[in-house]
């Protein structure tokens, strides 16, 4: 089983922000700025290279959810990034969206 499932089914600790039927959201454990969390589909997804007609529903709820929780969090202000395939930096291959804020953020790629 992957680490980030693991980390849903709760057979390894994490700082849990918001969990609902279909998704988790937990804080990383190496922040890159005051407010950095990653939001998961409980379902198994590699990657997007793995989005398809019938798991797109993770992915679009995820994006339903991420402004409330960034509420949660204090942040109305914050910048999604998925790194996908080793190239890209993807190091857990659960598809998962970083959630980064809290502060004036650093310098943009795009
Ligand atoms: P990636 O590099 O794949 O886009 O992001 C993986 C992220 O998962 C990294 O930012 C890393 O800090 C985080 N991470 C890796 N292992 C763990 C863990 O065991 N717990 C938590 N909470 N985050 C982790
Ligand atoms: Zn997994």
């Amino acid at each position: 089983m992957c680490l980030f499932c693991e980390i849903i089914n709760g057979n390894i600790p994490s700082t849990k922000v918001f969990e609902d039927e279909m998704i988790y959201a937990f804080k990383d454990i190496n922040p890159v700025a005051p407010v950095h969390f990653l939001v998961v589909p409980k379902e198994h997804i590699d990657s997007v290279n793995g989005i398809h007609a019938e798991n797109s529903k993770y992915v679009s709820h995820i994006f339903e959810k991420i402004p409330e929780i960034a509420k949660s969090q204090g942040i109305e202000s914050y910048r999604i990034i998925n790194n996908c395939g080793s190239d890209a930096g993807q190091t857990v291959m659960h598809l998962h969206f970083h959630v980064i804020g809290g502060t004036e953020l650093g310098e943009k790629i795009l």
